[in-house]
């Protein structure tokens, strides 16, 4: 027989796919890293796993406790898979320019949901992180995650995603391209890989009204990059301590529309439903283009399924409201 304790079990080991069409005008091999085959749908149940697991050896989560975290909703559903199987209860905060399917699916999963105003200061009251850390200060067991500064983030891809990606390029990837949130991902990857061979090229995928790519190249937290903005799961109005940007050689930003309209082309062109990250993801690497050369082995990771953007960019009617399509 086969199988795997719990679903818990499922987590990691996801595929590599080949692209086709859509980066038909670049000279190299492109890659993705398939990550909605994880449980959850999305790469964050590897962090959210190992977040639990290192906050119960630490004696921060003990049994019966309480696991509160601000999310956008795929850290939501990864801490809620723990939670369900280890016995913990759940609550996530979130903002509310997230997608109701987020919502209703972290309600699914056994987790209360607050919703939180999108358009005020981190350090307000009202914001998701403030009202995050007032929720686990009067909670008894309460442990607040904090996705944004918790090491045991991109140690997680450190330990498995990056691991991964090189064993399924046999040591041959030369680029990695990946969307930057809380920057878990791209960090603990990029210092696996970069341990392996220090000449791969890692760049990260920022938003235009987040403020990771000025910082990157000025060192300067410019207040005016930050605005609001409609794609989903990457940028950032903070500079969370899990972006190490001395791993990451350079940023690029897509556009709203752009993530958008790419994200119906993934669909439509290679087959793949996938978040509106990884439409930034794929465009982004389509501006890279002259990084890029006939030998090189490019790898681009997906974060999360299209089944969350059903309402948005997979709706044609919110396309158009946008003005994204005709
Ligand atoms: N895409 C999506 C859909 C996400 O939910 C996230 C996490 N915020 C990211 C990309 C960015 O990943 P990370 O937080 O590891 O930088």
């Amino acid at each position: 027989m086969d199988y795997v304790d719990n679903i818990l079990g499922t987590i990691g080991n996801t595929p590599m796919v080949k692209m086709n069409r859509l980066v038909a005008d670049l000279p190299c091999l492109v890659l993705a890293k398939y990550e909605t085959f994880n449980p959850g749908n999305s790469v964050k149940d590897r962090m959210a796993l190992q977040m639990v697991e290192d906050a119960e050896a630490a004696g921060l989560l003990k049994p019966g406790g309480t696991i509160i975290e601000g999310t956008s909703g795929n850290t939501g559903m990864g801490l809620a898979l723990a939670a369900v199987i280890k016995g913990y209860k759940m609550i996530c905060v979130i903002s509310d320019k997230q997608s109701k399917e987020k919502v209703d699916v972290l309600k699914a999963m056994g987790s209360e949901v607050y919703v939180c105003p999108t358009d005020v200061a981190p350090d307000d009251p009202r914001s998701y992180y403030s009202t995050a850390r007032r929720l686990a200060e009067e909670t008894e067991g309460g442990w607040y995650v904090n996705q944004y500064d918790n090491p045991s983030n991109a140690k997680a891809h450190y330990l498995s995603t990056g691991p991964e990606i090189w064993e399924q390029t046999d040591g041959k990837i030369t680029h990695f391209v990946v969307g930057v949130g809380t920057g878990g991902t791209v960090s603990g990857v990029a210092k696996y890989l970069k341990e392996q061979n220090p000449d791969i090229k890692v760049w990260g995928i920022d938003t235009y009204g987040s403020v990771f790519k000025k910082y990157h190249e000025t060192g300067i937290f410019d207040d005016n990059e930050i605005y609001p903005y409609v794609t989903e799961g990457i940028g950032e109005d903070i500079l969370p301590k899990n972006v190490d940007f001395s791993l990451i050689d350079g940023f690029t930003k897509v556009t709203d529309k752009d993530a958008a309209v790419y994200t119906q082309r993934l669909a439509k062109e290679e087959g793949m439903f996938l978040g509106n990250s990884a439409g930034a993801a794929v465009k982004g690497l389509l501006q890279l283009k002259e990084q890029f050369t006939k030998d090189d082995v490019v790898v681009v990771l997906f974060h999360d399924h299209g089944s969350r953007y059903v309402g948005k960019m997979f709706n044609d009617d919110w396309m158009r409201k946008m003005g994204y399509i005709d």
